[in-house]
């Protein structure tokens, strides 16, 4: 059999990478805006970052890591998101002595072994931002508006953003014990990871993806009514400002998000138009205040979010692909491909892009080449062009041709490209 991709993993081939550039090029720019700066970090990590920081009873860590033993008999694991390695290289660097408050944004692909479906892959991208060093909750509302504002930005307009709060340590416990109060009638018709999760953290119940489970998520007590004074607090002024702000919100009880690492604020945005389906949410996100100390670094807030590339650019209205070429080059003659290279050079020089066709070939399967590839201008260099040290210069578009001499060849060029 011949050899395929890995299931779930996919190439993404030049036809397709310009929605991916102008979509990364607009995130950076975006993220420039708010002062935001790129940091990358290793694909693979110690196994342990991810089960401390994501959380044992997860999906994520218990289903679909990639894990393996290295030739050192080191566990590593395949990134299955940005904010762990992130705590880990803030932690690392020791940045929070050099300056009070850290924003960084990442762009990478990341690992877990889900079952494949649209929209959800085993291979994807996530464009993410972390904010460390600042409690919120305003820093909160300028995150959750910024990536609203760059999501209609790119043209995706029906989205629906859902926010919520899951308090601190101190919420947490009371709600636990309601949860467990609510859930123990239903132990035994919970899916087994669900009772092994009602024992660990009852929290993730309310996340698992199994029908029966989900039913019984529903109805579940709210956290939002068992929210202490201070989570009360930082979760209204949240809401006040984004309000101030303009950006539209649902407040939505039931949103926990598959990770253990948040504290008080959540968010989620999911896109409605149609070319989703079922895989809909663009992005998730959230305040994880007590991270970076569980890791080992000093008391640090923080709050951060991740978007699915693949999903933007499917909720993304499609543009007409630019072209790549600007002058294709024709040799007439067999004799002249060693001068159609010099010029093909001379042009690149001066920052044409520049297509030719080397193996030579008639004119007309060449000049059908330079049409295929949408080139706007066509140079014909025969010999008796090199002679006299000129180029037949054709305008594929407004369908002309005229002589111009080799020294004015790019110049020309560059004039009718505008
Ligand atoms: P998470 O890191 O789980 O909070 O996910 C953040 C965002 O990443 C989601 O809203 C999706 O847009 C995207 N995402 C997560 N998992 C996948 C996947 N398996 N395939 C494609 N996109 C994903």
């Amino acid at each position: 059999m011949s050899l395929r991709a890995v299931k779930g993993m996919k190439d993404i081939l030049p036809d397709e990478i310009s929605k991916w550039h102008r979509l990364e090029d607009a995130f950076r720019a975006r993220a420039a805006l708010y002062g935001f700066r790129e940091a990358r970090f290793p694909i693979v990590e110690p196994t342990a970052l991810f089960v401390r920081s994501i959380g044992e009873n997860t999906d994520i860590v218990e289903k679909e890591m990639y894990t393996f033993t290295d030739r050192g008999d080191k566990s590593l694991t395949l990134r299955p998101e940005g904010t762990a390695s992130s705590v880990r290289a803030y932690i690392q660097h020791n940045v929070q002595a050099l300056e009070p408050v850290t924003k960084w944004f990442y762009v990478g692909p990341m690992y877990r072994r889900e079952r494949p479906a649209k929209g959800r892959y085993r291979q994807f991208y996530q464009a993410g931002i972390e904010v460390f060093g600042d409690p919120g909750p305003y820093v909160d509302a300028e995150v959750i508006d910024m990536v609203v504002g760059f999501i209609s930005s790119l043209g995706i307009t029906q989205v629906e953003v859902l926010i919520n709060s899951i308090g601190g340590p101190e919420t947490r416990a009371n709600y636990r014990d309601a949860l467990l109060g609510y859930l123990e009638p239903y132990r035994s018709e919970l899916c087994s990871d669900c009772q092994r999760r009602m024992d660990a953290n009852p929290l993730r119940v309310l996340d698992c993806k199994v029908p029966r489970c989900s039913e019984i998520a529903a109805d579940a007590p709210s956290i939002l009514s068992h929210l202490v004074d201070a989570d009360r607090a930082h979760f209204d002024t949240l809401q006040k400002t984004l309000t101030l702000l303009g950006t539209p919100y649902r407040v939505e009880g039931s949103l926990v998000r598959g990770l253990d690492y948040y504290t008080r604020t959540l968010f989620e945005v999911l896109g409605k138009g149609e070319g989703l389906g079922a895989q809909n949410a663009l992005l998730g996100g959230g305040r994880y205040d007590q991270m970076v100390k569980s890791l080992g670094g000093p008391d640090t807030p923080a709050i951060g979010f991740a978007m699915g590339l693949e999903r933007l650019l499917m909720a993304m209205p499609s543009e007409p692909d630019p072209t790549h070429v600007d002058v294709f080059i024709v040799a007439a003659q067999a004799s002249v491909r060693s001068e159609a290279a010099l010029l093909g050079r001379e042009l690149r020089d001066a920052g044409l892009r520049v297509e030719s066709d080397l193996r030579g070939g008639s004119l007309k399967s060449q000049l059908r080449r330079a049409d295929k590839m949408s080139a706007r201008i066509a140079m014909i260099l025969g010999e008796s062009e090199v002679e006299n040290g000129v180029v037949q210069l054709k305008d594929l578009e407004q369908k002309t041709q005229d002589e111009v001499s080799r020294a004015e060849a790019a110049k020309r060029a560059k004039a009718i490209l505008g």
